[in-house]
C-alpha cells in the first residue's frame, strides 16, 4: 500500500503528483510502506488528530518535525 511520505496517509493513485491529504507535491519517490501506522497524535498547531509518523499536518500543512527538532533546544515542558 502507497502512503505518503509527508502526512501518511495513504494514497489510492501510485501517479499521483500532489498529496490530496497535506497537498505536498510527492517529489521524492513514495514510500511503499508494509502498513501505515496506527497511532495518533495532536497536531502541534491545530490539534487535530495526524499520524504519529507524519513529518506534515494533513489539515494545516506544517512541518511537524521542525518544531520537535526546535523543541528539544528549548524547553520540554511545553510540549505536555
Ligand atoms: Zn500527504
Ligand atoms: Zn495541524
Amino acid at each position: 500500500m502507497l502512503a505518503c511520505p509527508y502526512c501518511f496517509e495513504k494514497l489510492t493513485d501510485n501517479k499521483i503528483v500532489k498529496c490530496p491529504h497535506c497537498e505536498q507535491f510527492l517529489l521524492d519517490p513514495i514510500f511503499n510502506l508494509g502498513h501505515v501506522p496506527l497511532d495518533k497524535k495532536n497536531c502541534i498547531f491545530c490539534d487535530k488528530k495526524v499520524l504519529r509518523e507524519a513529518r506534515i499536518c494533513q489539515y494545516c500543512h506544517r512541518w511537524l518535525d521542525e518544531v520537535e527538532r526546535t523543541a528539544r533546544d528549548i524547553d520540554l515542558d511545553d510540549l505536555v
